[in-house]
């Protein structure tokens, strides 16, 4: 076993290492006043269809469903007659019971003075005017329309105009290439493109329009390119181009939501490919909207007359989908979204904005997290940020000192921290503390939402007890999951219900500690096997981050002829750290006595970045090329591929 390589089939658990004893209790004032309690658990375990119904019961419905749920493993119909509209519900709704005039959108541009407020009455007459535009263009009901912007106001607007009239849409995050956006074009069969001549990133603007052209000329199905101007930049216009202002803007600015079924395709969204060919994930209607809109309010506590709400993701990743546009929307939320990147034209930034907005409720990315602990501390110490309540994290396993670093230096010491666990896949969250009812432990993604049944089970699919890692699964349907990969169907029942007979399969390691609460582990497929132990990449990079002089570190698996696989870990040092003096060893040291002899990495090389897919999250692939002495695999979805090359000049001193 020590020898071979760790695929699926070698994997009976997880050595479990990591211990982490720090609690935090929810704020008295938040648990009193919670949106949801204890007693959500109770009720979902008793009767858990009831439960959703309720959830759902939160929506407006044109008719009201037959069937809560119709099962034909592996495929699932919620609220099976049931009709509704997304886009009444996310917007018109709020603007009818008088809260038209409430604010949908502060819309922060990257530039410093480039700002606009968007209430729900503003937002329904742009929603409005842009789906009149799609229908004049030929859009129906049924059609793809792919969608490839910055993070402007009329991305949420092209959504919810989609969504409205009943095309599927199918976001294409702005940073991805041509041939990505060509082959997302071609396998949803996209009628039209929208998109802007550009954004701001970084200070400058970036065209976006000649990457569509590029795409579009190998895409005859594609009919018109509609295209909003954002940068004022010279782009080429053609046959097919659209000015979004001359055909948007004088449209009318009413528009009949005609009622769509609860189980009609509301997008597809292709999964980042950290690891493979992307996958047309496919999210229909009632289903979907109930469960983003429940956990919106359950895991944030939302209020909306109050909160003032910041998804920092982009709105091309699901979590955008689900915690930008549509949860928040639904609930009547108040949100900021911001166009830029964190460092510009500061470090500073994204704290500037929490203070002007006074956001309280803030969602972001543990890979975001550790570049501010990089950083350093004393940039958010300048800005008052009293008005959080409550801090999210998605994206990544969080590292327990990331977790504990977020709540003093973010959320000075008050705000509770939900680490939430889901994925495109997914839908909405799915593994969450509860922000009002959970003492949190740094690292821990806690507990199954009500309604959700997940479980942790070894190669064989029995549950893992008691400190046990193995395969996170989930046992039973929930409302917002895939319905299938876009036109493939067997590709869904092999990636998703075939490893465990019955139960998904996301494709993430986890453990339950001896109090039932879960951690998550990382992907399987990154899991390192070290003299017959199945060792977690997360819990090795976690010891490490927890040294005072580490920001972010990565490891790997390479082959060993000794040990099978030894670990090699890359990390970056904090701030100002002294680099000086035996650091590698200072860090072996380290992790031997937090994991364990067995957790010491054979080596370990100081690095000024390390390789990240667009989405942020680390690419373990590539190092595993170099700790292996390989050339690089496919470099094209890194954000950044000149980080390989920093990295390999750091190399003759690897030790
Ligand atoms: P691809 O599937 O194409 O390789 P991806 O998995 O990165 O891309 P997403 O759906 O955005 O695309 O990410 C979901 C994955 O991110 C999860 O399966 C999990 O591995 C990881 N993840 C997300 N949130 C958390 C979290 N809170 N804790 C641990 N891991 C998380
Ligand atoms: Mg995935």
């Amino acid at each position: 076993m020590a020898t071979e390589t760790p695929g699926q089939e070698t994997q009976e658990t997880l050595s479990n290492l990591l211990s982490e004893t720090r609690r935090f209790a929810p704020p008295a004032d938040l648990a009193a006043a919670a949106n949801v309690t204890a007693e959500a658990y109770e009720e979902a375990a008793e009767d858990r269809l009831g439960f959703w119904e309720r959830a759902a019961d939160r929506l407006t419905w044109a008719r009201r469903w037959d069937t809560t749920l119709e099962w034909e493993p592996p495929f699932a119909k919620w609220f099976v007659g049931g009709r509704l509209n997304v886009a009444y519900n996310c917007v018109d709704r709020h603007v009818e019971e008088g809260r038209g005039g409430k604010v949908a959108f502060y819309w922060e541009g990257e530039p410093e003075d480039d700002s606009r407020t968007i209430t729900y009455a503003d937002l329904a007459k742009e929603v409005a005017k842009a789906a009149n535009a799609l229908e004049e263009l030929g859009v129906r009901k049924g059609d793809r329309v792919a969608v490839y912007m910055p993070m402007i106001p009329e991305l949420p607007i092209a959504l919810l105009a989609c969504a409205r009239i009943g095309a599927i849409h199918s976001v294409v995050f702005g940073g991805f290439s041509a041939t990505a956006l060509k082959s997302r074009i071609h396998d949803a069969d996209a009628k039209i493109v929208i998109t802007a001549d550009g954004g701001f990133r970084r200070g400058a603007p970036s065209a976006l329009k000649p990457t569509v052209d590029e795409a579009v000329a190998e895409s005859p199905g594609v009919e018109h390119v509609l295209v909003v101007r954002r940068t004022g930049q010279d782009v080429p216009f053609g046959d097919k181009d659209v000015w979004w202002h001359d055909l948007v803007d004088r449209q009318a600015d009413t528009h009949e939501p005609v009622p769509h079924d609860a189980e009609d395709p509301l997008y597809i969204l292709y999964t980042s490919g950290t690891t493979g060919k992307p996958k047309g994930i496919l999210h229909t209607t009632g289903g979907y909207l109930t469960q983003v809109a429940w956990t919106h309010h359950a895991v944030f506590d939302l209020k909306p007359e109050t909160d003032i709400y910041w998804c920092t993701a982009d709105i091309g990743w699901v979590t955008g989908h689900s915690y930008i546009v549509y949860g928040p929307l639904a609930n009547g939320a108040t949100s900021v979204i911001y166009e830029g990147t964190p460092d510009t034209p500061h470090r500073g930034r994204f704290w500037e904005i929490v203070q002007k907005y006074k956001v309280t409720i803030l969602y972001t990315a543990p890979t975001a997290i550790r570049t501010f602990m990089k950083w350093g501390d004393d940039i958010p110490a300048k800005f008052d940020m009293s008005s959080l309540r409550v801090l999210g994290s998605v994206g990544e396993p969080i590292n327990p000192e990331a977790y504990v670093w977020y709540r003093e230096h973010i959320g000075a010491g008050r705000c509770p921290v939900v680490d939430t666990w889901w994925q495109t896949e997914t839908g909405g969250i799915m593994i969450s503390p509860l922000p009002g009812v959970t003492a949190g432990k740094p690292g821990a993604a806690m507990r199954p939402l009500p309604g959700v049944v997940a479980d942790v089970v070894d190669d064989q699919g029995n549950s893992v007890q008691n400190g046990g890692g193995g395969f996170l699964v989930v046992r039973e349907p929930w409302p917002s999951m895939l319905r299938t990969i876009w036109g493939d169907d067997k590709r869904y029942v092999d990636t998703y219900w075939s490893r465990f007979d019955g139960m998904y399969f996301p494709g993430d390691g986890a453990k339950r500690d001896e109090d039932g609460d879960l951690w998550l582990l990382g992907r399987v497929d990154d899991v390192m096997l070290v003299s017959g132990h199945n060792i977690s990449t997360t819990e090795v990079e976690s010891a490490l981050v927890s040294h005072p002089k580490v920001a972010e570190a990565a490891v790997v698996g390479a082959t060993d002829p000794v040990t099978g696989q030894a670990i090699v870990a890359f990390v970056i040092l904090r701030g100002g750290a002294d680099e000086s003096g035996d650091i590698a060893g200072e860090l072996r040291a380290h992790v031997a006595k937090t994991l364990g002899p067995i957790a010491k990495p054979r080596q370990i090389m100081v690095v000024p970045e390390l390789p990240k897919t667009r989405s942020g999250k680390i690419m373990r692939r590539l190092l595993r090329d170099v700790a292996e002495n390989r050339s690089l695999g496919d470099v094209t979805t890194l954000t950044d591929s000149s980080v390989m090359n920093l990295i390999a000049e750091k190399l003759p001193s690897a030790k």
